[in-house]
């Protein structure tokens, strides 16, 4: 009896497969609307100079206005919209709203403003990526080394051949590369030396016990040290506490991110928290070009 019970109440738990199919394709279905009725927005979390405190850009991170459900993370249809093919549609979407706010920032308030955009797998593959970052550009203008692609390790493992061409083609239109989430992927460090890539953004996840975890700690050392050592920067995302910051700092670190300084906010919010932080004419010469 106990068993029969415990097979229901598995079941009972457990969402059926036709459910979860059922709740992609309403996803699939809002996300199609999510684009067309301009439901989406870019928060932005600035990215602080570890030693000076000092902003000195921001990443762009996608939100979504659901009609219904309210703000919806990316965790929750980034891999949707891979899946059913509309990832090229937002990524491009997100790329050319953050440049242009980049641009319209850099013309008034924040002069020397950089911006950070990820770049989700399917995007990196698309035959188009090249193009419309070319097309961008052009119309922005944005200098040399203002706009910063972030992706990921598994990107550059699937074809190396083929990644290495598109990132120097990204490369030659004065975009720079990171890759996210250091060393929670494949983590063959020799791509580091065949990639043309600029930073590296230690993952929260070897962040958060740093102060206390002498593993972490190590990992930390050693990924600082690898990236000075290749003349890359090294950015420490899911700063949350004094201790880390100055761990960071203490290690020569040279950018941090995290809610110890701000979450991700939206446009209007992020301009006036830089600005009420540096004021405005400190804001002009503070932020690093
Ligand atoms: P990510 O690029 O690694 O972004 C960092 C994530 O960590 C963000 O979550 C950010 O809000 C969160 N975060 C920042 N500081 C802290 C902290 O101190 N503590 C904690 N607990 N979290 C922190 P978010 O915005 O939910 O984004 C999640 C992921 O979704 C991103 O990870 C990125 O991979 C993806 N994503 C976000 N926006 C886009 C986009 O426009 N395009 C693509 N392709 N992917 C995106
Ligand atoms: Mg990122
Ligand atoms: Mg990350
Ligand atoms: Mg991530």
């Amino acid at each position: 009896a106990a068993k029969a019970e415990g097979r229901n109440n598995y079941r009972f738990f457990l969402p059926s497969m036709h459910e979860r199919v059922k709740e992609r394709k309403t996803i699939e279905e809002d996300l199609r609307n999510a684009l067309e009725y301009d439901q989406l927005e870019l928060y932005y979390q600035p990215k602080i100079d570890c030693r000076t405190e000092r902003v000195v850009g921001a990443e762009a991170l996608v939100r979504w206005h659901h009609p219904d459900r309210g703000l919806i993370l990316p965790g929750e249809f980034i891999s949707v919209a891979e899946e059913c093919g509309l990832i090229n549609r937002l990524g491009a979407w997100v790329m050319n709203k953050a440049c242009q706010q980049t641009q319209i920032w850099r013309e008034t308030t924040l002069p020397g403003l950089r911006i950070a955009v990820n770049l989700s797998p399917a995007q990196f593959q698309d035959a188009e990526l090249v193009r419309s970052v070319t097309k961008i550009m052009d119309q922005t203008r944005l200098p040399d080394g203002t706009l910063e692609l972030e992706i990921t390790e598994s990107i550059l493992m699937n074809n190396p051949e083929k990644a290495v061409s598109t990132l120097n083609e990204l490369k030659a239109l004065g975009v720079r590369i990171a890759i996210d989430d250091f060393g929670t992927g494949y983590s063959s460090l020799n791509y580091l030396k065949r990639f043309p890539v600029s930073s590296i953004k230690i993952d929260r996840s070897f962040v958060n016990d740093i102060h206390v975890d002498m593993d972490d700690k190590a990992i930390v050392d050693a990924v600082i040290g690898l990236g000075h050592s290749l003349n890359l920067e090294v950015v420490a995302e899911g700063v949350e506490e004094v201790e880390q910051h100055e761990y960071l700092r203490d290690k020569g670190c040279d950018f941090i991110q995290g809610f110890l300084f701000a979450k991700p906010l939206p446009a209007a919010t992020f301009e006036s928290w830089v600005l009420e932080r540096h004021g405005t004419e400190q804001a002009r010469v503070a932020v690093k070009s």
